[in-house]
């Protein structure tokens, strides 16, 4: 008989957001008149349509692969030159920063990314990730074989924790021991923190000194408005040889539908084989692309390559400035209510501060029954969310305003 792979019975089989639907299902069943009413806020995920330049681009390439002269078979596996050459021109080079074309690599977006840059580090590696975090970056680990069992509270044996705290801004300290690989996000799901220059600049300066590499998810970078707070960590000195960095188009663009994203991956970026020997990692991440991924879809391509067009920009930025002013109304209402919050200036998330004695399945709880409005429980990201609970932006104008009126008859 075959054998499987046990590292995945170590997972704590995606108990968050399965909780959170079983208990709405079980609370509009006993209250099938109040289910109806339910604003959800815990989702990460956007509502609103595509922006116009993308579709009209979309739908010009469905066109060209409806005939023979312009129709096109497999592409470029790590994404076609128009795509790499925009990204790396718009969101890099026009910006001062050093990435050539080459060094964009197009995908089906970053959540894959993020799991499947594993591919190419060894199994030594120690591994950091953020406390509460994305349970994208612990996942892949674990089912990679990279880590022990979990404990009482989820943490798993083998993972170095940096606890995100109120005293810390959410922003993590650099370990006591050592740590090879470190999962950084900025603006950051769940807190909406973000990083200053010089925050990034200790952690660069800390991976330059110990030969560590900083795996940086910009996924909200759309968000940032803040013109102090850097949008890549490749703004940071140095950072070309020791950071590799994801993005995606579906928080900005509303891609998380049509899935399309990049990885960053600078040439000069080197790590030790098992021998001892240094070799860059460029070849690996191409080569990897060749042979495990035949390329995003040419309409998917044409589409992104249009957030970049004069008009998607400005449609793009009407989308993120949509988000972030039902980020203010929901914050707004939460601060009448006494409640402490954080984030949702420069991030789709607020990260709120429970009443002390209240968990967060309490909170949540409480929530949902005295306002029927869905939010997160922080515990569900880590030991360090219990006590905070999330709510996210990613709502229509008239929800959020109808949320934002309930959480004002927020009683504790
Ligand atoms: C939404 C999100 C992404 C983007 O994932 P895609 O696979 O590109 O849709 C990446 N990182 C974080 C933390 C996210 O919340």
């Amino acid at each position: 008989m075959a054998y499987l792979n046990d590292h995945y019975f170590k997972l704590k089989a995606g108990y968050l957001f399965p909780e959170i639907a079983r208990r709405v299902r079980a609370f509009s069943d006993e209250h099938p008149d109040l289910g109806k009413a339910l604003v959800r806020c815990g989702i990460g995920d956007v509502t609103e349509p595509l922006p116009a330049a993308v579709i009209e681009a979309m739908h010009r390439a469905v066109d060209e692969l409806a005939h023979r002269e312009t129709f096109r078979g497999y592409g470029p596996e790590q994404g076609y030159e128009f795509l790499r050459h925009a990204i790396a021109e718009n969101d890099y080079r026009k910006l001062g920063m050093d990435i050539a074309d080459d060094e964009i690599f197009v995908s089906d977006g970053s959540k894959c990314d993020c799991g499947n840059i594993l591919d190419i580090f060894a199994h030594q590696n120690r591994i950091a990730v953020v406390d509460p975090v994305y349970p994208v970056y612990v996942d892949t680990n674990v089912m990679t074989g990279h880590t022990g069992p979990a404990d009482e509270f989820g943490a798993y044996e083998g993972l170095v924790y940096l606890p995100c705290t109120k005293a810390n801004g959410f922003v993590p300290e650099i370990p006591k021991q050592r740590v090879d690989l470190i999962y950084l996000c900025f603006p950051n799901n769940p807190t909406g923190s973000v990083a200053t220059r010089q925050q990034l600049q200790v952690w660069v300066e800390y991976a330059l000194d110990s030969g560590a590499i900083i795996l940086y998810d910009a996924a909200y970078e759309a968000y940032i408005v803040d013109p102090a707070i850097p949008h890549s960590i490749y703004e940071i000195s140095g950072a070309r040889d020791c950071a590799i960095e994801f993005r995606s188009f579906s928080k900005n663009g509303g891609f998380t539908g049509v899935r399309c994203g990049f990885t960053v991956l600078p040439k000069s970026m080197a790590a030790l084989t098992s021998a001892g020997e240094k070799k860059k990692l460029h070849p690996l991440w191409n080569r990897r692309f060749s042979t495990k991924f035949n390329g995003v879809s040419y309409p998917v391509q044409r589409g992104a390559e249009a957030i970049y067009s004069e008009k998607g920009r400005q449609q793009v930025r009407t989308l993120v400035s949509h988000y972030l002013g039902n980020a203010r109304i929901l914050a707004e209402s939460l601060r009448s209510t006494g409640l402490e919050v954080f984030g949702g200036q420069n991030a789709p998330y607020l990260w709120v501060a429970a009443p002390s004695g209240y968990s967060s399945w309490q909170v949540f709880d409480k929530i949902l029954r005295d306002l029927q409005v869905v939010v997160t429980p922080g515990a569900g990201f880590g030991a360090q969310g219990e006590g905070y609970f999330r709510v996210s932006a990613f709502n229509s104008r008239q929800n959020a305003q109808e949320a934002a009126r309930r959480f004002k008859e927020l009683r504790w």
